[in-house]
């Protein structure tokens, strides 16, 4: 049973480097500057160094597309390249909750997993077993909301300490 497996291997890096993770960094969906972009964002996080730019087109409050640029470990990429699949088609709205839910299950250990569907995203879950690296699968998330919100006007309120900005739009 897994308690034998624990007492051996209690930091099970195979929670953090799951295959769809592993997938996404190896093969990154979306990567590039959207032609298109209606808005653009950057983020960088200095406790691991990853940096994201990302590029979104808008049309009629409905995510057209996204691109992701950057450089940093495999959990900021992946997680930025997961993002962009997941959020390809969907209305603001539904990006902003999705967004909420993710960062939730990252930060909050009382985040009832089942009670969303976050889809391959959920591989992310297992990040939040290791504190320093929480802000690696934040970033990109981070910087969509930075985005977002510069696209309808609002401030981000954001205490994390990952420094976000908009670059254009
Ligand atoms: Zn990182």
């Amino acid at each position: 049973m897994a308690s034998n497996r624990e007492a051996q291997n209690p930091v099970d890096l195979d929670d953090l480097y799951r295959d769809v993770i592993l997938d996404h960094y190896r093969s990154p969906r979306n990567r590039g500057v959207r032609e298109d972009a209606t808005i653009s964002a950057e983020g960088f996080n200095p406790s691991c160094g990853d940096e994201i730019q990302l590029s979104v087109a808008i049309v009629d409050s409905t995510l057209n597309g996204l691109g992701f640029g950057g450089s940093g470990c495999s959990i900021s990429q992946s997680s930025a390249s997961m993002m962009t699949e997941a959020l390809t088609g969907r209305s603001l709205d539904s990006a902003r909750e999705m967004s909420r839910h993710v960062q939730q299950m990252l930060t909050d250990d009382t985040f009832d997993l089942d009670a969303v569907d976050l889809g391959d995203l959920e591989a992310l879950s297992g990040v939040a077993k290791f504190p320093v690296r929480i802000k690696c699968g934040l970033l990109a998330w981070k910087v969509l909301d930075q985005a977002l919100a510069n696209a309808s006007g609002e401030a981000v309120n954001d205490d994390s300490d990952i420094p976000t900005r908009v670059t254009s739009g």
